[in-house]
Order: structure tokens, then sequence, then C-alpha cells
């Protein structure tokens, strides 16, 4: 791991984007009202405080899914 995701304490406010950071050749995404971070590997999908997911959040999503539910 080239580092640790920054996570911040989201107030309902979330508005994710793509940023120019990656990390394990994964596009980071950060949240630009808390300043959370995520890459796709991360078995949650982060949702702006609308509700919508950002088309390249879902996109990153759909490229490299995740388990509904684990095993244990
Ligand atoms: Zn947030």
């Amino acid at each position: 791991m080239a580092r640790e995701l920054a996570s911040g304490d989201c107030r309902g406010e979330c508005n994710w984007t793509g940023t120019n950071d990656q990390i394990d050749d994964l596009q980071v995404f950060a949240c630009g009202a808390c300043g959370s971070e995520w890459i796709p590997t991360e078995s949650w999908t982060p949702r702006n405080a609308d509700g919508e997911i950002d088309p390249g959040v879902a996109a990153a999503r759909a490229a490299h899914p995740v388990a509904p539910s684990s095993p244990w």
C-alpha cells in the first residue's frame, strides 16, 4: 500500500469526485465536503448527499466489483 486513505467526518454534505491521485494504480476519489478518500477496492461505495453516485465512482465500482456480502 502506498498510503492510507483519508477518512473524514461526513456530515450529509458529501460530494464525491475523482482526483488526479492514484493508489496502487487505482484512481483516488475524494469527498469535497469532508476530505474522505476512496478507491474502488474498498468494500463500501461512496454516495453523494443527494443520494446520487458520481458517474466516475459508479464506473470505478463497476470495474472493480466487490462481493455483496462477506462469507464471515
Ligand atoms: Zn463526505
